[in-house]
């Protein structure tokens, strides 16, 4: 079984958003860029299906391949799927913003030369907190999908997944070739060791662009303004139970 695994490059999930000063975006200037947590999951997930552990069968894959579209410095982000356990990457080569939809087609071309049994996304990029690449895919390819992932287990041809939904958990089966996006539950990913660092290194990265799976990656969404959350106005503490009463009646709480 092959398992394909999207990667993004995304601002390190630490550090504090700053918004341009013109409003037109974030500003990621010098800033620290890591790969998307739910991604690291993804590719945590594949790893434990071929070396065995979290309820997976060492040998249930046998190779797998993570893609990245992006800037050339992707190719980091890549590197560290690589160190957890990636066999090989593919660097879609792509500067600027490139939307959902424009990920979702090219994943489709790379899932159509690749023919993957499985591709496993974050549920989201805590960038643009899209949550709509996986779901797209799926619609493109004609897959079955399995959303918000905290436990899979593969059977024959299929894939048993436990979904986190509003108020609980639901199990589904799904046919393979399916899309499966993670949750945070799922897994916790390993550190990466230096000796895996260093292996990584040597793994191939196949660089692409996307006019090689025919998508033009122009955007179709306009960003009208990017702006900071307004600030908390600070608290007052009460000295009664009647001057809290008071207070939520003067906001109209009650
Ligand atoms: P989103 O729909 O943007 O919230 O992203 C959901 C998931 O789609 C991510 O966790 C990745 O697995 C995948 N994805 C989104 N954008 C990219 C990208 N530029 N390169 C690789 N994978 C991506």
């Amino acid at each position: 079984m092959k398992v394909l695994v999207p990667v993004k490059r995304v601002l390190d999930y630490n550090l504090k958003v700053r918004v341009k000063p013109d409003g037109s975006g974030v500003d990621l200037s010098n800033l620290k860029m890591s790969i998307n947590p739910f991604c690291e999951i993804a590719v945590e997930e594949a790893v434990r299906m071929k070396e065995g552990g979290g309820g997976h069968a060492a040998g249930a894959a046998k190779e797998v391949v993570a893609v990245s579209i992006g800037p050339e410095q992707a190719q980091e982000t890549l590197r560290n799927a690589l160190a957890i356990g990636a066999d090989r990457g593919i660097l879609v080569k792509a500067d600027g913003d490139v939307e959902p939809l424009a990920v979702a087609k090219i994943l489709k071309g790379v899932a159509d030369a690749e023919k993957p049994d499985l591709i496993i996304l974050g549920k989201q990029a805590i960038d643009d907190d899209a949550s709509a690449t996986g779901q797209m895919l799926a619609a493109l390819l004609g897959w079955p999908q399995a959303t918000f992932a905290s436990k899979v287990v593969l059977g024959d041809g299929k894939a048993t997944v436990t979904r986190e939904v509003d108020g609980g958990l639901q199990t589904i089966d799904i046919e393979l070739p399916a899309i499966v996006t993670t949750d945070l539950r799922l897994n916790e990913p390993r550190y990466a060791s230096l000796p895996n660092i260093m292996k990584a290194k040597k793994k191939p990265i196949d660089v692409k662009a996307p006019a090689d799976y025919g998508v033009d990656t122009t955007p179709r969404l306009k960003v009208i303004k990017t702006a900071e959350p307004a600030k908390r106005q600070g608290g007052a503490k009460v000295k009664s139970a009647a001057e809290l009463v008071g207070k939520l009646k003067e906001a109209g709480v009650l």
